[in-house]
């Protein structure tokens, strides 16, 4: 004879059938459920089981021998970046350390940046957003109250790969609701368990991966965005008089913090959407990306630094939109403003689904 085990939609804890009360109780939490909640629970886990597919369509090409020779690549012996430029350019200092100590070293290949994104920013501009930033703020440390210097100014590309998708999403949540009244002597406590269901469409458009080790994600994700729309396509020449950073991490690395901005991105949009209960705690999300693709960029970001108390300070400017972000400690904040990619939007025919699990009522 073959049982079959349910399993408590709210605790997890098995259930057993009481024929008198014609429900299966849970021991552990005390719920009681009908077994059509039961039923209908185990079918909408089972719908959801299997339905994750994280894949995307990652485009991987090569430099062209004709590129490779017109392209100088650079190794920096203080810092170990590798740097890549057109054959015209003179390289003299390390993009990321200010160096001197780069040498000229034999063009291995590598991704070959598919669309690059000009400077808009020009140097000029990037040196007055630095005097302008300590203007008029007062939380700055009095370490930067005067004489602010730009020790290095550096023009770089930084490689990322860009993704977008549509990521068809589904989530559970166990929630509750708890009500207090007075029944004479009595304070009666009400909690009813709810199975709260969201399902809907996210698209993702331009999210952005950075793909060398040597930058920071903290700084990258907070000079982000990048609009792919004004960028031109690759060639070396299109990287006249500044360097760029080769990309190191591979594109399964990539994806795997594509994935994470995602279903974080995702939890917390709809998270957002389940209102108007004491408590709420995930139970089940399930994502497939749909038509997920990803192209590698060269992405332009002024850096300066600026040494103060025997500390090197970082600005990053991104060299398209002027956006900037520092590690001076008052901007703290700012170096997480974008950390889950805020270019998501919720697609149309997103549905709610809510299932009433059971109530209980407890005496004290
Ligand atoms: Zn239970
Ligand atoms: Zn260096």
């Amino acid at each position: 004879m073959s049982v079959l085990t349910y399993k408590c939609p709210s605790c997890g804890a098995p259930l057993v059938y009481d024929g008198n009360k014609q429900e299966l109780t849970c021991g552990n939490c005390g719920n009681s459920f009908t077994p059509d909640v039961v039923r209908e629970v185990a079918e909408i886990e089972n719908q959801d089981a299997g339905f994750e597919r994280m894949e995307w369509d990652v485009k991987d090409d090569s430099f062209s021998a004709g590129e490779a020779a017109r392209t100088k690549a650079y190794s920096c012996s203080s810092c170990g970046s590798q740097l890549m430029t057109d054959e015209t350019t003179v390289a003299t200092n390390c993009a990321f350390c200010g160096s001197p100590s780069i040498l000229e070293v034999q063009f291995t290949d590598e991704t070959r940046p598919q669309t690059i994104v000009p400077f808009l920013v020009t140097k000029d501009k990037a040196t007055q957003m630095f005097k302008d930033y300590f203007k008029g703020k007062r939380l700055l440390p009095n370490l930067f109250l005067k004489g602010n210097q730009i020790d290095e100014i550096r023009q770089m590309y930084v490689p990322y790969w860009m993704f977008a998708c549509q990521a068809d999403a589904r989530l559970t949540y166990n929630a509750t609701q708890v009500s207090t009244s007075r029944s004479g002597n009595y304070m009666i406590t009400r909690t009813r368990h709810f199975l709260v269901r969201r399902a809907g469409t996210l698209s993702f458009s331009e999210l952005p991966v950075d793909a060398s080790s040597k930058m920071n994600n903290d700084i990258t994700e907070s000079i982000e965005p990048y609009a792919l729309k004004d960028g031109i396509p690759f060639s070396p020449e299109t990287l006249s008089g500044a360097l760029a950073n080769r990309a190191d991490q591979t594109p399964e690395q990539c994806v795997e913090r594509a994935n994470a901005r995602v279903t974080n991105t995702t939890a917390d949009v709809f998270r957002s959407t389940v209102q108007g209960y004491t408590t709420v705690v995930p139970r089940n999300t399930s994502i497939r990306v749909v038509n997920g693709s990803s192209i590698p960029v060269l992405l332009p970001v002024w850096l300066i630094t600026t040494v103060k108390g025997q500390k090197t300070y970082t600005f990053a400017i991104n060299g398209q939109t002027g956006e900037l972000t520092t590690d001076i400690p008052y901007s703290k904040a700012k170096f997480h403003k974008w950390l889950w990619g805020l270019t998501a939007l919720i697609g149309a025919g997103s549905f709610v689904v809510l299932y009433v699990l059971g109530s209980m009522g407890v005496l004290r």
